[in-house]
């Protein structure tokens, strides 16, 4: 037994640690839940044999290097958990023995990030998570780059608020594509991309990820009698707090409340992973207590996991625009959250070696943050007499020979000729954040390509309605309106050309930026790298990619080509009135900004009529400076251009 309890918590501290401190979970949440519950029984009755490093006597994290500690000035706690009605049930009896008149709260558990905000006099002073309840990590300037955490209250009160910082859904899986087109790991679910955005050191990527938050708790000492009427003072603060709750004395209402919401639990925009009950009365909490890790007035129902088993059957390779190839489970088909699923992503070559996952396993399927079906793990009790799966060497769409780069997890196709590379290519180009094709979806993409009516992104400007004719299924008016769509593209902002091109590492964003610095697709493709990586916002990272594309010689000829076909290569920018305030003036900002985030005041700046670049130079009109502003300050200075503050452009 003694054994078994310390195999226990050496593998619970290993996952924790994996989990909490790296973001990289190797085992599900169901997994890690079950091992933690076969130590708490095994603890209840060889009490002797409790180590001290025990999980059941710590709250979750540790500090990672890089930030400075925090010491919380209240104790943040985990939650006890329960799995099933009876549970629940065992709770209400033991609170209500004592006080049998009690209400509780139901609210949802957000899959999140726990966080501490502390604000004077209404002003936010520090943000910082949870670490092991006493000593988190100081993370203020990554959290006022999240939107709905207010910089400042409605009320100017000195308080300290808990919540839970999350990343909606749709933001997790648009991060996860680029991720993947990249062939960089994926995040396994919203929950560690959350976590792994708020404990970086680069606060840029933070005001890229749309993370929001729900907040629930007033830690300081409050005025509120009841749990309910703190979620309304902090939502008359300006937190946002979920409004899915249910307040009753009947733990039997709380478990119809628990079905219906896992009922919609799928079409929620953000994860949870079950409901958290509390004891309305704040004095009878007080009154009830905590253990040395969790509150004893609030239990935290786990829905059941979302996970599969299922016979792996085959696997479809396929490649992307960026030429990384993917490997795709086809399953034996499983009910899971509400879908059936037959297949899976197996993510990327070095995840199923490292898996040892073979053709004919068992595998467990689970959906990673209930969106995207994955493997898991495979089970070994089931396994025959398999081979190691083969892994292809040729590229499965042109047959060239695939690379597994240095540095990344994803094979790749290197073939610039590559059909399917060129397919999707051209998908991006015509999709609706690029040129905005409407018509050029991957079937009529597909037939184009296969008729040999376009090779590159050029040739669309080239197709006449008679082509479009002839492909299989294209009807007249079909013809016309694609036609008429791949027409009116060509007077996009070349931000969006630029964006269509593909470029690796290049987003939406980072081809605006590009653009408002440099005025025209033909200016930036003669850039240095240097002068590309000053802008702003961009790494140098993507500065590189960008030189190199440029330099090559078809890349030129290309652009000639769409110049010729009449495409649009000026950034058009965004169309602000003419009498704005700031109409027509170059603006740089600089500097620590206290009360807007970078993003926030430019787009104020924008929204007045100003273009916001990213260095100062006899170009610029205008410089609105923050504390602590350095070069850009002094060459502001130097140069003789007018220097505003923050206070100044809130004013307006
Ligand atoms: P927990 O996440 O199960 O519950 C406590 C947390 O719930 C609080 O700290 C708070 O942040 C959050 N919460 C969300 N909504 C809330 C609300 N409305 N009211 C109050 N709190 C709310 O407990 P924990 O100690 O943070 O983590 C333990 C869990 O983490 C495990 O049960 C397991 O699921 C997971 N875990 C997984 C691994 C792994 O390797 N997969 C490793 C360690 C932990």
């Amino acid at each position: 037994m003694e054994n078994r309890m310390k195999e226990l918590v050496d593998l619970l501290n290993q996952y924790a640690k994996e989990y909490y401190t790296q973001d990289q979970p190797s085992v599900s949440d169901a997994q890690y839940d079950k091992l933690y519950r076969e130590l708490i029984d095994l603890e209840n009755k060889y009490p002797e044999f409790i180590l001290d490093n025990s999980p059941s006597h710590r709250v979750g994290g540790l500090i990672l290097s890089g930030f400075e500690k925090y010491q919380h000035q209240y104790q943040l706690y985990s939650l006890q958990d329960a799995f099933s009605k009876e549970e629940l049930e065992t709770f209400d009896r033991r609170v209500k023995a004592d006080f049998p008149d009690i209400s509780y709260v139901a609210e949802l558990k957000i899959d999140g990030l726990s966080i501490s905000l502390s604000y004077e006099d209404g002003k936010l002073i520090t943000g910082a998570t949870r670490g092991d309840g006493n000593i988190g990590e100081n993370i203020t300037e990554n959290l006022k780059r999240v939107k709905d955490i207010p910089l400042t209250l409605n009320q100017m009160q000195t308080i300290t608020v808990r919540g839970e910082a999350y990343l909606p859904k749709a933001s997790f899986a648009a991060i996860n594509k680029e991720r993947h087109d990249n062939g960089e790991t994926e995040f396994a679910n919203p929950r560690n991309a959350a976590a792994g955005t708020l404990r970086q050191l680069d606060t840029s990527i933070v005001s890229k990820r749309n993370l929001a938050t729900f907040l629930y708790q007033e830690a300081s000492p409050s005025q509120a009698d009841s749990q309910e009427a703190v979620l309304e003072n902090l939502q008359s603060l300006g937190f946002s707090v979920n409004q899915e709750r249910l307040v009753t004395s009947s733990m039997a209402e709380i478990w119809d409340f628990i079905q219906s919401i896992q009922n919609k639990r799928e079409t929620l925009p953000y994860d949870i992973d079950g409901i958290v009950i509390k004891v309305n009365d704040l004095h009878v909490q007080d009154e009830i207590g905590f253990t040395v890790k969790a509150p004893k007035w609030a239990i935290a129902y786990k829905f059941p996991a979302e996970e599969k088993e299922a016979q792996l059957l085959s696997v479809d390779w396929t490649v992307g625009r960026t030429g990384v190839v993917t490997p795709t489970a086809n399953l034996t088909p499983v009910q899971l959250a509400g879908t059936t699923v037959s297949r899976a992503t197996l993510h990327n070559v070095d995840y199923i070696k490292e898996k040892d996952i073979r053709i004919g396993d068992w595998v467990t399927v689970y959906k990673a943050g209930d969106i995207i079906p994955a493997v898991l793990a495979v089970n070994l009790d089931k396994r025959k007499d398999q081979p190691p799966m083969a892994i292809p060497t040729a590229c499965p769409s042109c047959g060239s020979e695939l690379v597994h780069l240095k540095e990344e997890v994803a094979l790749r196709c290197i073939n610039p000729l590559c059909p399917s590379l060129i397919q999707r290519s051209l998908e991006h180009f015509a999709s609706r954040n690029a040129m905005n094709i409407a018509g050029l979806g991957p079937s009529v993409v597909e037939k184009v390509f296969k008729a040999d009516l376009v090779k590159d992104v050029a040739d669309i400007y080239h197709l006449t309605v008679d082509d479009l004719l002839t492909l299989p299924n294209v009807k007249e008016k079909s013809a016309n309106k694609l036609y008429e769509a791949i027409q009116d593209s060509k007077a996009n902002s070349a931000d969006k050309l630029l964006f269509g091109l593909g470029i690796r590492h290049v987003g939406a964003k980072a081809s605006r930026l590009m653009l408002e610095e440099f005025g025209s697709l033909k200016a930036l493709a003669t850039a240095s790298q240097e002068a590309i990586a000053t802008i702003d916002g961009l790494g140098s990272v993507i500065a590189d990619s960008v030189a190199s594309y440029f330099a090559k010689e078809e890349v030129g000829v290309l652009l000639d080509e769409l110049e010729q076909a009449g495409v649009n290569l000026d950034y058009l920018g965004q169309k602000v009135a003419k009498d704005a305030q700031l109409s027509g003036l170059t603006v740089v900002l600089t500097g620590k900004l206290e009360q807007l985030t970078r993003n926030e005041a430019k787009a104020k700046l924008e929204s007045l009529g100003a273009k916001v670049t990213g260095s100062v130079s006899k170009k610029t009109d205008l410089v609105v400076a923050g504390s602590d502003a350095g070069s850009k300050l002094e060459k502001a200075q130097s140069l003789g251009i007018h220097v505003e503050t923050e206070d100044w452009l809130q004013s307006l």
